[in-house]
């Protein structure tokens, strides 16, 4: 202990006992009840030796007999809604009760008794709140001095043993708080280590993917420009089958761009630096252009994609995240509605909000992955869904920046006939 500084030592004696969950005293309830049963029953037995000292035999099987009713009582009858810390408070408090007649009955202060104060002050110490100590020690020292005046024997002998004994309480109630105050700020100590680790653990594999991502990005976007290339100077010589492989590495490249662009969103997410500037901006030309942008994947899959304002609407928004939002709905919009369907996209004011929907008529999501639909990598497994790629990134990037935004996002959708997407933003118009 002289190792630990005084403001350490004073923190672990106040601390004792209060970080401790109520409900984990509740399984020692029943073998308390078994071991005060069994502890009545060997002191009864015990007392059948013979001792030197005067024992007044029916006064204390007269106190068995109580404290077995009582312990019926306590653990039966009461009502369960009594439990947490006053009830051990008010169990040590009547339990001491009995010790001060089991000790008058025992040779009173000059009996070995007395080190039952001793037994019920320390898990009092150890598990209860320094207030509950302090009254169940004051308690004890009283109950002695009182015994005291009716011990038989010389008042002075008598009176010295009971400050000899309350001093002992001290001693033991002080000990043993600043033992257990410290095993609980030790273990508290080695949680709060863990979480630190945890932290730092957790930043270095933003970082990690942060630098992946952003090193792989460069060539990702050259190969792209390749492959571009390639098609717009060799577009009119180039045979069937070397198109087909150039289409297909062409949709792999964009993936790949894709997925690491929003593996950069996610890791910029997390770190807290995604960077977001705020403009007011109408919503028409945005809806527009990204529109535009998608018109091809629309038209492989013979998909209407149109757009349906009556109204001009304003919103203030960062211009680039908002066209990320949106190619995210309407691409996924696209890819889980089978050929020959329809996409719509619509802005409309709402009170003080500008709203964006985007709906289709596609296969549609359950009620229970709509619960799950904006956690990170989370993707529907089913037979309709086996077919189209996907990271389960999107929508969990796209929550993100809504609400960094200040807006919100929600879905209706039913199972084969359809979703709604939509976001909400500050309106500014
Ligand atoms: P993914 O990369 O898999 O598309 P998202 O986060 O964008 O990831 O979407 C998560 C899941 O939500 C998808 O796997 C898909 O099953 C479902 N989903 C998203 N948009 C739609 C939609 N318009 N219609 C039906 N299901 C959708």
């Amino acid at each position: 202990m002289d190792r630990q500084p005084a403001s350490e030592l004073l923190k672990a004696f106040l601390i004792s006992g209060q970080l401790e969950k109520e409900d984990k005293y509740k399984i020692f309830e029943r073998l308390l009840e078994i071991f005060t049963i069994i502890a009545v029953v060997i002191g009864l037995l015990i007392i059948q030796l013979p001792f030197a000292q005067d024992l007044n035999k029916p006064a204390i099987y007269k106190l068995a007999a109580i404290v077995g009713v009582f312990v019926v009582f306590w653990y039966h009858v009461l009502p369960k809604r009594f439990s947490g810390r006053m009830k051990r408070f008010v169990y040590s408090l009547i339990t001491l009760t009995f010790i001060a007649f089991l000790v008058h009955y025992t040779n009173g202060v000059r009996g070995y008794t007395i080190f039952f104060y001793y037994l019920s002050l320390l898990p009092v110490s150890m598990t209860l709140p320094l207030r509950y100590t302090f009254v169940t020690t004051f308690y004890s020292t009283i109950l002695v001095f009182t015994e005291a005046f009716l011990t038989k024997g010389s008042l002075q002998t008598n009176l010295s043993l009971a400050l000899l004994n309350s001093w002992g309480f001290v001693l033991v109630v002080f000990y043993s708080r600043f033992n257990s105050g410290e095993a609980v700020l030790v273990k508290k100590a080695e949680e709060d280590n863990i979480l630190e680790k945890e932290k730092t653990v957790g930043k270095l594999k933003d970082e990690f993917v942060y630098i992946i991502s952003h090193e792989l990005k460069q060539p990702a976007i050259s190969i792209k420009g390749y492959i571009d290339n390639i098609f717009s100077k060799f577009s009119s010589t180039i045979n069937l089958e070397d198109k087909e492989i150039l289409d297909l590495t062409n949709t792999n490249s964009v993936r790949l761009t894709k997925l690491l662009d929003d593996l950069l969103d996610i890791s910029q997410i997390e770190k807290g630096s995604l960077r977001i500037v705020m403009t007011d901006v109408s919503l028409r030309p945005i809806i527009n252009e990204v529109l535009s942008t998608l018109l091809l994947e629309a038209k492989e899959k013979r998909i209407s994609l149109s757009q349906k304002m009556t109204e001009e609407v304003g919103a203030n928004a960062d211009v680039d995240r908002l066209k990320e939002v949106l190619t995210n709905l309407i691409n996924n919009a696209i890819k889980y509605t089978p050929e020959g369907g329809r996409v719509i996209v619509e802005a409309k004011r709402e009170g003080d909000s500008a709203k964006i929907l985007v709906s289709d008529n596609g296969i549609g999501i359950s009620e229970e992955d709509q619960k799950h639909l904006f956690e990170k990598f989370y993707r529907i497994e089913n037979e309709r869904t086996r077919a189209v790629k996907g990271s389960g990134l999107g929508l969990f990037i796209t929550k993100q920046l809504v609400e960094k935004m200040g807006g919100q996002v929600g879905v209706v959708s039913k199972a084969e006939e359809g979703t709604t997407f939509y976001i909400t933003l500050p309106r500014y118009r």
